[in-house]
């Protein structure tokens, strides 16, 4: 049961929703372009860090009251509910447990300015093997040095704040466990930094390295002779050799660089790209120090992200119910046979089965977000649960109300294929339908994973 305030927040996001980010949702996927104006949005609805305490400036809500807001969001435009759920929960989450008040701070201030956290886990060759990671921060002096490549990092180029998950090493080259560590971007350009193809005047705008055009062209040409002196035009893909070669010869390459953005099937609106550390130098205060030391870093990091997978489950619901509220309708309007479509059974089981699921799921996704698996987050097997319940519902949800709506469903005027596509990843992203299952069960049975590598 809600009370009267979370009602309240859920008719408030729920108007600003349907007044705001609705009539934008389908440019937002088009145009793949980050939706700053929602941000703005949300920003002054007091929707990002509404779960930051409010001894730093946030609302002190709890995972609920965000769930509430998110649903709202997703039903309309999936890319800004994931813009919420990254604006109170993940990154947000885990500073807010165990960082320093300076980290509390620093973090407090950037997202309530609206700025969306990234989270860097995952790499090329450790996805669901995420402690294989081969990213490393080797500690000199004061400071960390980071070395290493992540993958399919949701904001990179837009975000400032970005939560770094690494190999620990001591200063005797000593593996201490994983750390996560907070490294904050200068402020994005006009331009989002995640174009596919570069310009020079692009390199020099995004890593501002102090020399003229003519200075760059020249030192380019010095050092790699013709190729590089094709005049304005002379273009190079991001991420690609010639693009680190160049970043290299105008000494722009050391610290975080945006690499390729991958082309997402959905959730179009966020660029998903590499991100490159090349020697980034990060002070030691901004390591962030969970409870039991860096040794156990990343099982006490991983507690903050069962409110990230609640919240994913909640966008995921939150797809699947604004695509049944569109069959449901049309339905009763779409008449074939001399009747509504509607009052055909076929039609009425599908539709009802879709309303049990989304119910279900919305169950699991409240009980989840209302328990205390300790340190003030989910509990681990209860957001387990709603994630892997929401994911695959929602992807078996979007696909049926298309089918109700036909061909009208298969057009790309309506939202529906696009509710299909964006729908499609919460069975991968932030822990996959499968490592799910056998995280449920080694809860369950009271066992070790059977399925890694130690096991
Ligand atoms: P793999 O681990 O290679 O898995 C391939 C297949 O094997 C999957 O079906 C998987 O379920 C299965 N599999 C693997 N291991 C097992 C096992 N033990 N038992 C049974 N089956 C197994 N990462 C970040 O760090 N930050 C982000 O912001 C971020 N955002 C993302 C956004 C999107 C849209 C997507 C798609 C991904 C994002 N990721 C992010 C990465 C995401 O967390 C990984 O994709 C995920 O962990 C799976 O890794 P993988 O893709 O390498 O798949």
């Amino acid at each position: 049961m809600l009370t009267a305030t979370q009602i309240d927040l859920q008719a408030r996001a729920r108007g600003l929703a349907e007044s705001r980010i609705a009539p934008r949702a389908a440019a937002v996927d088009r145009d793949e372009a980050y939706p700053w104006d929602n941000v703005r949005a949300l920003t002054r609805a007091g929707f990002m860090g509404m779960t930051i305490p409010k001894a730093y400036g946030g609302a002190g809500l709890g995972i609920l009251e965000a769930v509430l807001v998110i649903e709202e969001m997703a039903k309309h435009c999936g890319v800004t509910a994931r813009i919420v759920v990254e604006g109170n929960m993940g990154a947000v989450g885990a500073i807010m447990a165990y960082g320093t008040a300076k980290q509390k701070r620093l973090a407090a201030k950037l997202v309530l300015a609206g700025d969306k956290p990234a989270i860097c886990i995952t790499e090329p060759q450790a996805g669901s093997a995420a402690t294989e990671m081969t990213t490393r921060a080797q500690l000199r002096g004061d400071r960390y040095i980071i070395n290493g490549k992540k993958h399919w990092i949701t904001g990179g180029g837009i975000s400032r704040l970005h939560l770094i998950f690494a190999k620990v090493y001591d200063e005797f080259d000593q593996e201490q466990g994983i750390g996560a560590f907070l490294v904050v971007r200068d402020k994005p350009r006009k331009k989002p930094e995640t174009g596919e193809t570069l310009t020079l005047q692009d390199i020099l705008a995004e890593h501002g390295c102090g020399l003229s055009e003519a200075a760059a062209r020249r030192r380019l040409r010095r050092r790699f002779g013709k190729r590089h002196a094709l005049g304005a035009r002379w273009t190079m893909r991001r991420g690609s050799k010639d693009h680190l070669e160049t970043l290299a010869a105008l000494d722009a390459a050391k610290g975080l660089i945006i690499g390729r953005r991958e082309p997402a099937m959905g959730l179009r609106g966020i660029p998903e790209t590499e991100i490159l550390f090349n020697d980034l130098e990060v002070p030691e205060d901004m390591a962030l120090m969970p409870p039991r030391g860096l040794a156990h870093g990343f099982g006490d990091l991983m507690r903050a992200y069962n409110s990230q997978r609640v919240g994913a489950a909640t966008v995921a619901l939150g797809i699947a119910q604004g695509a049944y509220s569109l069959a449901l309708a049309y339905a009763g309007e779409r008449r074939q046979f001399g009747r509504p479509i509607a009052e055909f059974q076929g039609l009425q089981w599908m539709l009802a089965d879709m309303s049990v699921k989304l119910e279900a799921a919305r169950g699991l996704i409240h009980k989840a977000a209302a328990s205390n698996g300790g340190g003030g987050f989910p509990d681990m097997l209860q957001a387990a649960q709603a994630k892997l319940f929401a994911a695959d519902m929602a992807i078996e949800v979007t696909n049926n109300a298309l089918q109700i709506f036909g061909a009208a469903g298969y057009s790309r005027e309506r939202p529906l294929e696009r509710m299909v596509r964006d729908a499609r990843m919460f069975t991968i992203g932030g822990g996959t339908a499968q490592v799910l299952r056998t995280l449920i069960a080694s809860k369950i049975l009271n066992r070790r994973l059977p399925q890694t590598r130690g096991g």
